[in-house]
């Protein structure tokens, strides 16, 4: 699922979420972790963010990623460039619910 910066915006409404800044406190932001592009996988396929998995070794004191990750969605503050995280999964089943809700409502209303 391509996730828009109206998608995104509905979403922060629907579940009360701050839509200000909290660095600049202004309003919009620009989702910029789905896009379609052709991969090795398939033609026209969906791409996201995600934040790689890693093997810290304690003794070493660093950190080696490897294959795998957290999926995830970021939007930056349109004025001040602030990046804000979410997980891509629950907004993505959140924006999915939203779609199913005005769905039956639609329908209920005919
Ligand atoms: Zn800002």
């Amino acid at each position: 699922m391509i996730i828009t910066n109206e998608s995104f915006m509905q979403f922060l409404t629907e579940i009360n979420a701050k839509v200000e800044c909290p660095v600049c406190s202004s309003i919009g932001w620009s989702v910029s972790a789905t896009y379609r592009m052709d991969t090795a996988f398939q033609e026209n396929d969906i791409v996201i963010n995600h934040l790689p998995y890693a093997h810290f070794d304690e003794h070493e004191g660093r950190s080696t990623s490897f294959v795998g990750g957290t999926p995830v969605l970021f939007a930056s503050c349109d004025m001040c460039g602030y990046i804000r995280l979410h997980s891509y999964k629950l907004v993505q089943m959140q924006i999915a619910l939203m779609s199913l809700r005005q769905q039956q409502g639609e329908r209920d209303a005919k």
